[in-house]
């Protein structure tokens, strides 16, 4: 297949992007200055766009825009500009959403014709993945986090939501085809058969590579869980909501790259998070200068895991209490009759069969970063192949224990006493 580009687009680089934005009054006057006095850099380490950001000498910004193709892999691979358009869609609903505080960078401008976003610079912030690998702890991490997800996704849930803007909204996301397919794919299926961009550290996992494609429990359950990811509309899900998705400094944190949102299952969303923050666990070994020295930090990512999911399940049972007013469990069945017990029944129903959803798909989430096409960075910078491998051989057994046994688990104390279990029997290669 060959890219055709649409009409009125052109891919910017560092130099051009200067000619748009001071062609453009309300960018031009943030930045300030003329073009000479412009510093452009584009920095895209992600696997699809371009990120450029522009210093004048009033102001800052970033400017997003799409390729019409897969930037990781090249032209032989298109992928249509529109996912800049749910982007955009996904970063508005967000900031109206998490009124418990400001969590995505401010939007300036969208261009829909050229696929790019201005948005806000966080010149403070860094990846949190990279932060996890180096160690740092994070004070605020969980209770933002846990309110973001909380919010975000109650608040566009039928839970809430008056059944026509829902659906409104629901067709207008699930255009996002070609990203959703990306996920059925990569997650779902390829790290379940000979795909043929599958990669893992070899020879040292091939053993546990190949025994996925056996491993019918697995198989099933990955389905189960993919079927929910296929037709579950539950909520507006941001869709990639892993730790390179989300920039910290000590006292803030901002939720980045929703371009694959579509409403889909909660449990997709708090799933990926925890499964980076699993991931994060195990790879912790293989960065430890000595034994033992990452130990505390191991702890609290455990920690943050289990802190994340109180908040989550505090804000959300506030929500559910203040404001279940959409199409879900009316009131006129529970409170209105007399009948508050009902609805907290249906609220602990409710809560648990989130709770088991988050677990599987954190499970297929982490699996998939271990055997598939996209890896992540906390094991990949490990750079002595056999202890790279011991790592991802523990984190490969959490995510089957999480994806098989999702229902099994009555707590996140549970989940995290598994993930020490695991760490500290060793996963045989
Ligand atoms: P992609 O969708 O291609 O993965 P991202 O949205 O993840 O692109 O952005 C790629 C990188 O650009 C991020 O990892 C981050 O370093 C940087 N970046 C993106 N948005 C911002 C922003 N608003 N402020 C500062 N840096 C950003
Ligand atoms: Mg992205």
């Amino acid at each position: 297949m060959t890219v055709t580009t649409p009409k009125g687009y052109t891919a910017f680089s560092a130099d051009t992007i200067k000619g748009y934005i001071s062609g453009i009054d309300e960018l031009a006057e943030r930045v300030g200055g003329d073009q000479d006095q412009m510093e452009t850099v584009e920095i895209g380490d992600g696997n699809l766009n371009l990120v450029f950001i522009v210093k004048g000498p009033v102001g800052s910004m970033i400017i997003k825009q799409a390729l019409p193709y897969v930037r990781l892999v090249g032209e032989s691979w298109p992928l249509p500009l529109k996912r800049s358009y749910f982007e955009y869609h996904a970063l508005t609903r967000q900031a109206r959403t998490s009124t418990s505080g400001a969590r995505v960078p401010q939007v300036y401008r969208f261009d829909e014709a050229k696929a790019l976003i201005a948005m806000e610079y966080l010149a403070d912030h860094i990846i949190l993945r990279k932060g996890l690998i180096a160690g740092i702890e994070y004070p605020k991490i969980a209770r933002d986090l846990g309110l973001f997800m909380a919010e975000t996704l109650f608040r566009t849930s039928d839970l809430h939501m008056e059944t026509a803007r829902k659906k409104q909204d629901v067709a207008l996301f699930s255009d996002n085809v070609e990203l959703c397919d990306i996920t059925e794919n990569l997650v779902f299926t390829d790290p379940y058969h000979d795909a043929e961009m599958n990669s893992w550290t070899s020879p040292q996992l091939d053993r546990l590579a190949l025994a996925l494609r056996q491993d019918r429990d697995l198989k099933v359950a990955v389905q189960v869980m993919k079927q929910k990811f296929t037709s579950s509309s539950q909520a507006l899900v941001h869709g990639d909501l892993h730790s390179g998705s989300v920039m910290v400094t000590q006292d803030d944190t901002q939720v980045i790259d929703p371009e694959f949102a579509f409403y889909g299952p909660m449990g997709f969303d708090t799933g990926a998070l925890f499964a980076n923050y699993l991931l994060a666990y195990f790879s912790q070994d293989g960065h430890a200068g000595k034994p033992g020295e990452r130990d505390d930090y191991q702890e609290w990512l455990l920690t943050t895991i289990i802190d994340t999911w109180q908040v989550f399940e505090d804000r959300f049972r506030a929500l559910w209490r203040s404001e279940r007013d959409g199409i879900l469990y009316p009131r006129a069945l529970f409170e209105d009759q007399d009948d508050a017990p009902g609805a907290e029944q249906a609220l602990t129903h409710t809560l648990r069969a989130l709770f088991c959803d988050t677990l599987g798909f954190a499970g297929a989430k982490m699996i998939r970063r271990l055997v598939g096409l996209a890896h992540v960075e906390d094991m990949g910078s490990i750079e002595d192949p056999d202890l790279r491998a011991r790592c991802e051989a523990n984190a490969l057994s959490m995510g089957r224990e999480l994806l098989v046994g999702r229902d099994l688990f009555s707590s996140m104390n549970g989940v995290c006493e598994v993930a020490r279990r695991i760490r500290m029997e060793g996963t045989r290669l």
